[in-house]
């Protein structure tokens, strides 16, 4: 029988996977390091960062992306955010099947918000084009999910890479 330890903890691992925390988040001990004081939320200067559950700071990038300038770690009186871990930032773009220009709807809005120009459109027949993202120039800031108008775009967490995943 699953014990309720085992399961309190997958409950945990799982939140820890999906939940986006501030660039340069600790990754094992966030919860007993950030003191829950706001102030990375409050000098964000994108605004991407809200107070979720349990006042923890997250990333919601709603009408601009990150642009990594630093300035939630600096806030940060404790070691929760650190700028040395801002490379260690997870997260990519994908976009699912309500992506307006997949279903025959000129659209290119994700593109043009794209500093880093890792989307790419295909045409296919019926005036339908496919976005492509490629994934080593995605940086994971967040801005084409902030601006796609079908909420198509989501970050999802980057599989490690083979070194990564032996570390
Ligand atoms: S790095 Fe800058 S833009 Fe990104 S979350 Fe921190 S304060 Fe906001
Ligand atoms: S500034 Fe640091 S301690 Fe304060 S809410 Fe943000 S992460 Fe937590
Ligand atoms: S999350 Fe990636 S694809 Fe989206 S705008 Fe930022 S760099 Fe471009």
């Amino acid at each position: 029988m699953t014990s309720r330890r085992a399961i309190v903890t997958g409950r945990l691992s799982c939140e820890a996977n999906s939940v986006k925390r501030p660039p340069g988040a600790a990754r094992r001990n966030f919860h007993d390091l950030c003191t829950r004081c706001g102030d990375c939320v409050a000098v964000c200067p994108e605004g991407v960062l809200v107070l979720g559950v349990g006042d923890l700071p997250v990333f919601e990038p709603r009408e601009n992306g990150c642009s990594f300038c630093g300035d939630c770690a600096d806030a940060c009186k404790t070691d929760a955010l650190d700028l040395t871990r801002f490379a260690e930032w997870p997260w990519r773009a994908q976009v699912a099947d309500a992506c307006l220009s997949v279903n025959g709807v000129s659209c290119r809005i994700c593109q043009d918000s794209c500093d880093q120009g890792a989307i790419r459109f295909h045409l296919k027949t019926g005036g339908r084009a496919e976005p492509s993202l490629d994934a080593e120039s995605c940086v994971g800031c967040g801005a084409c999910s902030a601006a796609c108008p079908a909420g198509a775009i989501s970050l999802q967490r980057r599989q490690p890479t083979r070194l990564e995943g032996l570390g």
